[in-house]
């Protein structure tokens, strides 16, 4: 999981929460954007992506399906 007191690496602004799984900065609660994976066998999870792997349809693989 993530260190406490890392900052943001998107804004550098807040403290960081959570690492984006595309390309593995810390993002903070403002920055972070949130996609359910609610299809397949495991029941479905929430992932967390940076805004820039969010958009990103190598990365973010719900966009393929859309
Ligand atoms: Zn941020
Ligand atoms: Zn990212």
């Amino acid at each position: 999981m993530i260190e406490e007191g890392t900052d943001c690496h998107y804004c550098g602004e807040e403290n960081a929460v959570i690492l984006c799984l595309g390309c593995g900065i810390p993002l903070c609660n403002q920055c972070v954007r949130l996609e359910n994976y609610g299809f397949g066998c495991d029941g479905g999870k929430v992932v967390a992506f940076c805004p820039d792997c969010f958009t990103d349809p190598s990365i973010n693989t719900v966009l393929k399906f859309e």
